[in-house]
């Protein structure tokens, strides 16, 4: 794996460095020794600021006792640190304001080549104003306000530490082992009698591989390991949600015991992929519409098969049928895969797993930071937001904070401002542009509040 990028907090005792340290980190690292005297363990961990990842060092170990002093064995240790990052955290408490000590670091770290990022914290409320216009005299550029402790000025420092940490196209090092090789969670959804449980036992019927039905996650859902062989002769393996034992059903022909709306909604928060069966015989009813709705809510990817093939009548009328009232009905996510399937003969079944695969894999895709932007940029100029009031809306860039299902953050100024029809512009864009079809595409905004930015 890669090398994260790492990021060093700096600055005299007390200012938070420690609390933004467990902020950025995220959970609470107990110190190795709080004894006068002892030197403390160098304290580093990987953080997580709304999805960038990065290293950081808390130099606060290397302090001495006295508040006042910067003694030589700390300085040489934060150096050392601070030589080794890609960029330095200058914390001080914007509270205080500018003390002697901080003047004394911000004129080592201005000889530093190490690019330095600038924050007063303790700045909830407006307590630190007076000290962040003052800060501005350290000669480090602007001042970011922040509150380690209560979480405030995180998008501000994201911004600031993001051209730092950011390496292009870095991403798939994270995941060296293929995707293909992790089962494939799968639910399967539908009204009662579309034909949910035959589906099941045909598909294992086909597959001589099960590796014999596990406990499932809740008391009455089961999952059923076994592999699939795909068209390339692979083996693949599959994880198939059997809610309320559908499987077993279908065998003792007990039709009176219907799955419940419940059960259905455990599958699907249990699956990365949900196929949404259909009767043939039915065709599409606002229900199937209800189920689609929820699972793409749920963020899942959904695939829709409509089933009894075998039985149907005039095929193309009634696919182009489904296909255009789906067009209709799930305007929110338009192009759901659509296929024919049997489960009494089995046709169409080899498709709707390779289809599933494939499905999963646009739903783990991470974009890199180049490619998104370079999109974005080009949609915004194709397209620009609006300007209500004369004020135009600033959008400045956008980042993808998660993946399974993909999500994006846009970062920029009077955002609140922005109508949801531009959003709906730009996660349509992503789905054609970027490929993410229709796959569940969560995107947000972020306003920056520094009252210190250029473009307020
Ligand atoms: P579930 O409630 O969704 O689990 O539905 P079942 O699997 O119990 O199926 C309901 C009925 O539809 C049963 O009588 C099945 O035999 C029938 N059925 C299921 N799939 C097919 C199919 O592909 N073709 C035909 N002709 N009948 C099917």
């Amino acid at each position: 794996m890669a090398k994260l990028p790492t990021i060093a907090i700096v600055g005299r005792p007390n200012v938070g460095k420690s609390t933004l340290f467990n902020r950025l980190v995220g959970k609470r690292l107990a110190l190795v020794d709080d004894r006068p005297g002892v030197t403390r363990d160098r304290r580093e961990g990987d953080a997580n600021l709304l999805g960038l990842e990065f290293r950081v060092i808390d130099t606060a170990g290397y302090e001495d006792e006295d508040p006042d002093t910067l003694p030589g064995r700390m300085r040489a240790q934060t150096t050392a640190a601070v030589r080794e990052a890609d960029a330095a955290l200058f914390l001080f408490d914007a509270r205080a304001g500018v003390t002697p000590l901080d003047e004394e670091i911000g004129r080592w770290l201005r000889s530093e080549t190490t690019p330095v990022i600038l924050a007063g914290n303790k700045a909830e409320g407006r307590a630190g104003e007076a000290g962040l216009l003052e800060a501005w005299s350290l000669g480090l550029g602007e001042p970011i306000p922040i509150s380690a402790e209560h979480g405030e000025g995180v998008v501000d420092l994201f911004e600031h530490i993001r051209p730092h940490v950011e390496r292009e196209d870095e991403e798939a090092e994270d995941e060296p082992e293929d995707e293909n090789d992790r089962p494939l969670k799968l639910a399967i959804v539908g009204r009662p009698n579309a034909g949910k449980s035959t589906l099941i036992n045909r598909i294992l019927e086909e597959e001589r591989l099960i590796t014999g039905p596990e406990a499932g996650i809740t008391r009455d859902s089961i999952s059923i390991d076994w592999e699939w062989q795909s068209p390339d002769g692979r083996l693949r393996p599959v994880r198939l949600i059997d809610t309320a034992g559908m499987r077993k059903k279908a065998k003792v022909q007990d039709k009176l015991e219907k799955l419940s709306v419940a059960d259905g909604r455990r599958a699907v928060e249990f699956a990365e992929v949900v196929v949404l069966l259909l009767d043939a015989t039915l065709g599409l009813e606002a229900q199937d519409l209800r189920i689609a709705d929820y699972v793409l809510q749920e963020g899942r990817a959904l695939l829709i098969a409509i089933n009894k093939w075998d039985v149907a009548e005039n095929h193309s009328h009634l696919f182009q049928g489904i296909s255009a009232a789906l067009q209709e009905g799930l305007s929110q996510a338009p192009g759901v895969p659509l296929l024919s399937v049997s489960a009494m003969t089995g046709k169409g079944l080899d498709q709707l797993l390779d289809a599933a695969f494939k499905v999963r894999e646009v739903w783990s895709r991470r974009v890199s930071t180049g490619q998104l932007n370079r999109w974005f940029e080009a949609a915004i100029e194709r397209n620009p937001p609006p300007a209500p009031g004369g004020k135009r809306i600033k959008l400045r860039y956008i980042t993808q904070v998660n993946t399974r299902p993909p999500a994006f953050v846009i970062f920029g100024n009077r955002l609140e401002m922005l109508p949801d029809s531009y959003l709906r512009y730009l996660t349509n864009g992503m789905r054609k542009e970027l490929d993410f079809g229709a796959v569940p595409v969560r995107l947000s905004t972020r306003t920056s509040k520094n009252p210190f930015s250029k473009d307020d």
